[in-house]
């Protein structure tokens, strides 16, 4: 998925739950993107380019940055911040769910079986399905935010 698609549906994701702060957005959005640190064309790719370009060569994108292990790091991460605990695991783990429906799927469990766990889904990166996403949930944001919806 795209990025602008990960931070919209991780701001929808949170905004259904909780009144979003600013805080909790900027939050949101930096662990919803992250996992693509693995990509040096991504954002956190490009701007720690030696550790995207290590990653990236060791173990191949979506793989030890989209896995449940890495999504349990967060959540130890998370466990020392009270008020930001739910932006940082949300985040996280709405990039996971997301690319879980990308044709390349993320690999879950590496690098145990990382060959045999793959969830993928039919969306392809950048595609027309991928804007829909990002797209939709940009418009539910405002339905939520601006004219209580729920
Ligand atoms: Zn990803």
């Amino acid at each position: 998925m795209e990025e602008l698609t990960h931070v919209a549906f991780a701001l929808l994701c949170f905004e259904i739950f909780e009144d979003l702060n600013p805080m909790s957005a900027v939050v949101l959005t930096i662990f919803s993107i992250l996992p693509d640190i693995d990509h040096s064309s991504s954002v956190f790719g490009r701007i720690f380019r030696w550790l995207s370009f290590e990653l990236e060569e060791k173990f191949g994108h979506r793989s030890i940055t989209h896995s449940v292990f890495s999504l349990l790091l967060v959540f130890l991460l998370a466990s020392f911040s009270k008020d930001l605990s739910i932006p940082i695991i949300l985040g996280y783990a709405s990039h996971l769910f997301l690319d879980m429906l990308t044709v390349s799927g993320i690999k879950l469990l590496y690098p145990l079986n990382y060959n045999s766990v793959i969830l993928g889904g039919p969306v392809s990166t950048g595609s027309i399905e991928d804007r829909l996403i990002g797209f939709s949930s940009s418009i539910a944001i405002v339905g939520l935010k601006f004219f209580n919806l729920l």
